[in-house]
């Protein structure tokens, strides 16, 4: 009988030697945190294209400051869900090597998983447009104003990467290694639409790599490259995966 993609994640798990997850704003959005595309969200008051570029904030940092504040204060109160427990749970089992996370709500870390490569940078600090010095954020009392760094007094800004900047170099040298040597890729909550980080996941397909993937909907990873579709909430699926791999005995 065939097993069913639950099943067959699950043992694709206990077979793999080295597995890696590539998680996107969908496993926090149980936590309360809006993705691009949930409707009513911060995203619609406040338009990536307008708001989320270092151009823009270069521009004008006082109105772009706006957003970043509304975005940090959205996120002080969010807490990590039983997604996020999931992955740190198969990392604390040796069956998840890393994460690498386009989010920058910091709640992998929050919920204990170790390996976070931080694609897209942190919102909970600051960084200094001159001499790169980092500050955190405090979590309650957010700056009113675009804050200057307490060092060389030039601007910061915050610790994400903007539209128009580049990836931190060692987080984009080191998830391609992992992407390049792992053999089971796991893609959670993720739509793929945002380069370059949606390459990742084809690159581990190339080495050979099992493709798993956890989303409400389809993507356009989905039907390209994925081995087992597993659809439904990331907090629920994910726990289902950690039961069903505890419930096996070892290979
Ligand atoms: P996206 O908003 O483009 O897509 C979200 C994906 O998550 C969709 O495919 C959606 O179907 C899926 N999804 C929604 N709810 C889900 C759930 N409960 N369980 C599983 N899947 C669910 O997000 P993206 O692909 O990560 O790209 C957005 C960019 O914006 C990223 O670069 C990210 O850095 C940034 N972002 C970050 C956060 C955060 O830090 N939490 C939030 C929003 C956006």
């Amino acid at each position: 009988m065939t097993p069913s993609p639950m099943r067959a994640a699950a043992e694709a798990f206990r077979r793999a030697k080295r597995a890696i997850a590539v998680t996107g704003a969908g496993i926090s959005a149980e936590s309360g945190i809006p993705t691009f595309r949930d409707a009513g969200g911060i995203w619609e008051k406040y338009p990536p294209e307008e708001y989320a570029s270092i151009g823009n904030y270069l521009a004008a940092p006082e109105k772009v400051w706006a957003f970043w504040r509304e975005l940090a204060a959205g996120l002080a109160d969010c807490r990590p869900n039983p997604g996020h427990l999931a992955l740190a749970k198969l990392e604390a089992m040796g069956l998840l090597e890393a994460i690498i996370t386009q989010n920058v709500d910091n709640l992998h870390q929050e919920a204990g998983s170790r390996r976070v490569i931080e694609y897209h940078g942190n919102a909970r600090y600051l960084i200094c447009l001159d001499c790169a010095a980092t500050e955190p954020l405090p979590k309650d009392s957010f700056p009113e104003r675009p804050p200057d760094c307490p060092r060389c007094r030039h601007l910061m800004k915050p610790g994400v990467v903007m539209f128009g900047e580049m990836i931190p170099v060692q987080a984009m040298i080191e998830a391609e290694a992992l992407a390049r040597g792992c053999d089971l890729c796991l893609i959670v909550g993720t739509s793929a639409q945002v380069f370059p980080a949606a390459g990742l996941p084809e690159v581990a397909k190339r080495q050979g790599a099992c493709v798993i993937e956890v989303n409400i909907e389809p993507t356009d990873f989905t039907f390209d490259i994925v081995d087992y579709f597993l659809q439904g909430p990331a907090g629920t699926i994910l726990s289902q995966v950690t039961s069903e791999i505890k419930s096996m005995s070892p290979p």
